[in-house]
């Protein structure tokens, strides 16, 4: 059985009022909440460690080291990577991104391609814009359908040998989509491109397995996931890793600095120039044990009954329209629209409701290009809401259309 209460207890900000009605958080899309567990380590992090890692020799920064290595490995074991240097501790997957699109640019000329999907967060359009322009190569998109997915059909003509990298993500932001990312990594492998998945809203819904699905890189923001702001990592294989550019210079990330000369450090400080975020990597681990002991099977059958739950009551709404596949080829996101009223009235009065929706494009403009709106009014879903919170937003969402209409 989901104890759902007992779960909801590990959360402090969800027993909050606001405006003077209780909480009703449905925004974790773009951000979740943190359980007291991980709030915890990060004080007592603070309390009783702090200390910069990899450098000193004395007690308080072995400890840092360690407990941020064993983050590491946590990080390993969960995606089933082979080997922990090849986790790469970012602040998230906007970092990540950046991180592969950068280390590519010496790899990359005018003949090549690079391909991404219609349903890319701007974060997976923009940082493959720029690595477009400064190598010369071109910028393909794989197209969408009106249901919300991709469109395959076409993938043979616009995956060809010319086709280095391929960017898509696992579970689209804006829409909740699914994507079949094990077919396209089969198909550009076939190829010989790279690709990269965007896992930032799969991560937090199932346990992602690096090396089934034979991907060459998964990006995960630790925010999404329950851990803190400004964490996350990247997976990549070893080899592209040892190919790539490293992104930033500084600390940590050179084995021998002359004026004339550097040799980078082994993986994975190749990419971590600097001082990272150690209470924010060492939260990430806490988070994704919290995580892994309620069990992400559990998580994925609560989320999908919540989405179930979700998508019966409101597509019953006179009016409504909720974009996106059906509820088998998604995750607990519903994105809506009520005919005749603004996503950002309705998201408007719903906060003085109490309750927390995302409206607008979602950071993902071109698939409201391609619906013709100006956005959505998005309720996304985690293993803490419960069905007594979507009929509160059923019946704030009852109660805002009769002022609005
Ligand atoms: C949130 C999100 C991003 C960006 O993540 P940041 O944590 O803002 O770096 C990228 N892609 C998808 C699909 C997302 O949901």
């Amino acid at each position: 059985m989901f104890n759902v209460q007992a779960i909801r207890a590990d959360f402090p900000i969800l027993t909050q009022t606001v405006k003077g009605k209780n909480l009703v958080y449905f925004d974790n899309a773009a951000t979740s909440q943190k359980p007291k567990q991980v709030i915890e380590a990060i004080a007592n992090y603070y309390e009783t460690i702090n200390a910069n890692i990899h450098r000193g020799v004395h007690y308080l920064s072995q400890i840092s080291t360690d407990r941020y290595e064993a983050a590491r490995e946590t990080i390993r074991k969960h995606v089933n990577a082979q080997h922990a240097f090849e986790i790469i501790f970012t602040s998230g997957t906007t970092h990540g991104i950046n991180l592969v699109a950068s280390g590519f640019e010496p790899l990359l000329n005018e003949n090549d391609e690079i391909l991404i999907g219609a349903l890319e967060h701007h974060s997976n359009i923009v940082p493959w814009q720029f690595l477009a322009e400064r190598t010369g190569a071109k910028l393909r998109v794989i197209p969408m359908l009106e249901n919300g997915t991709l469109d395959l059909s076409s993938l043979s003509e616009i995956l060809t040998e010319k086709t280095k990298v391929v960017a898509v993500n696992h579970i689209s932001n804006a829409l909740g989509t699914i994507n079949p990312i094990r077919e396209i990594i089969a198909a550009a492998h076939a190829v010989g491109a790279a690709v990269l998945i965007d896992g930032a809203q799969a991560a937090p819904h199932l346990q992602p397995d690096v090396q089934a699905l034979d991907c060459d890189f998964y990006t995960v923001s630790g925010h999404k996931i329950c851990a803190p702001t400004g964490s996350g990592f990247l997976y990549g294989k070893e080899s592209w890793l040892n190919k790539m550019r490293p992104y930033q210079g500084g600390g940590e990330m050179i084995k021998e600095v002359t004026f004339e000369k550097t040799t980078y450090a082994d993986l994975p400080h190749k990419f971590e120039a600097g001082t990272p975020n150690i209470e924010g990597g060492i939260g990430l681990g806490v988070a994704l044990d919290y995580l892994n002991n309620i069990g992400f099977d559990k998580i994925a059958a609560q989320e999908q009954s919540l989405l179930e739950y979700a998508t019966a009551k409101i597509s019953a709404i006179d009016g409504a329209r909720i974009y996106g596949p059906d509820t088998s080829h998604k995750t607990s996101v519903v994105s809506f629209n009520i005919e005749g009223v603004h996503p950002y009235d309705l998201g408007a009065l719903l906060d003085k409701m109490g309750i927390a929706v995302r409206t607008g494009h979602h950071c993902a403009q071109p698939i409201m290009n391609f619906f013709d709106i100006p956005g959505t009014v998005r309720a996304s879903m985690m293993f803490y809401n419960t069905f007594e919170e979507i009929d509160a937003l059923v019946n704030g969402i009852e109660k805002a259309k009769q002022m609005l209409l």
